[in-house]
């Protein structure tokens, strides 16, 4: 028995690598990624090393393969990826608590496959609206209310509040151990009614968070981003209930921030990161070997704590690994390959 638990555990754990295409002003720089055509199995990417050469003027490469549950290449659509996640997003309205977080460098594409207008989130949502009304007809009826915070050097900020207040206001992570349910205080909950309130509450964050920006440059890279979205379905006819949630995650960069050399906010803030990414990965890779009921180590960051019932128990998880396609990266991509093979 228990081995089916831990295989079922495992099951729910997935990897999604996703190279973004050479942009416009890089179409001189070289690219190092082979992704296999449309007929291969859409698993593995192959990474080229630099070419070396030794003492005897040889050149060679070295090429690093990786392999994940899906791999997309430069010319994916948004549209071809969210099919592959639609049916884990269908899950958080039958009850499963889901998690979907991006990883990778900035620049490497989070928040284009994330939260661009036809991204993850709102392709999620409106699938959501869908699903739920074809559902009315078998007497479902659900409340969708959607959460939108920052975790910034380990600290909740409320993206759907008021823009002075930013920054000020303190918010703690409450966890009912016994409904396994999480809340935070003070923070602005707006109830979902149609596809376009999504659309201002995107606009909201969006907003929110450029304010932020001009007071610590480049916020949204040294930042996590959560998207939490709260589903509750009652049936009259069967008298069911089913309580899900959505959790959609832009992680914050995770290129080598160097401590040396780093001050004050800036070294505060790399520090955050680099822990809280690690302890994310510690927490999925614990889960992956099913050592739930052992030691995981989700006290370790404010982004595992906050997620904590939606990385155990009856969660699933899928994680994409974004990376640039080019040379002059090559260090933060296969760093970033690594760490996804760990979670795997
Ligand atoms: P990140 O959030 O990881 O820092 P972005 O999502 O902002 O990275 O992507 C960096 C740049 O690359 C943006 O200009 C974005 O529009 C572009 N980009 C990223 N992924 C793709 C893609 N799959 N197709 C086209 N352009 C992309
Ligand atoms: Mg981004």
């Amino acid at each position: 028995k228990l081995r089916n638990e831990v295989q079922e555990l495992k099951g729910n754990i997935r990897v999604f690598c996703r190279v973004r295409p050479t942009l416009e002003g890089e179409l001189d720089q070289k690219a190092n990624i082979i992704f296999p055509d449309a007929e291969a199995d859409k698993k593995e990417i192959t990474v080229q090393g630099p070419e070396q050469v030794s003492s005897l003027g040889k050149v060679s490469t070295t090429n690093h393969a990786f392999n994940f549950d899906r791999s997309f290449g430069p010319s994916s659509q948004n549209a071809e990826v969210f099919e592959e996640i639609s049916q884990l997003v269908q899950s958080a309205l039958d009850g499963y608590n889901v998690c979907i977080f991006c990883y990778g460098q900035t620049g490497a594409g989070k928040t284009f496959t994330m939260s661009s207008s036809d991204g993850m989130i709102p392709r999620a949502v409106e699938q959501i609206y869908t699903s739920a009304q074809a559902l009315e007809e078998k007497g479902w009826s659900y409340t969708m209310k959607g959460q939108f915070v920052e975790i910034y050097n380990e600290t909740i900020n409320d993206l759907l509040g008021k823009a002075e207040e930013l920054d000020k206001k303190k918010h703690e992570i409450r966890h009912d151990m016994q409904r396994c349910k999480t809340t935070i205080t003070d923070i602005t909950e707006v109830p979902l009614d149609t596809p376009e309130t999504m659309e201002s509450l995107m606009q909201r964050a969006q907003k929110n968070r450029s304010v932020a920006a001009t007071k610590a440059n480049e916020r949204s890279s040294r930042s996590h981003c959560v998207f939490i979205l709260n589903l509750v379905g009652v049936n009259a006819v069967t008298g069911e209930r089913s309580e899900g949630v959505l959790n959609l995650v832009d992680l914050a960069g995770s290129e080598r921030l160097a401590l040396s050399g780093a001050e004050g906010q800036r070294l505060k803030e790399t520090q955050s990161i680099n822990k809280s990414l690690s302890c994310l990965g510690d927490v999925i890779a614990a889960l992956g070997q099913g050592k739930e009921g052992g030691h995981v180590p989700y006290r370790n960051s404010k982004l595992s704590y906050l997620l904590q019932f939606s990385l155990s128990g009856n969660s699933k998880t899928l994680m994409f690994v974004m990376v640039s396609p080019l040379q002059a990266h090559l260090q933060d991509t296969l760093s970033s390959l690594k760490f996804a093979k760990k979670v795997n």
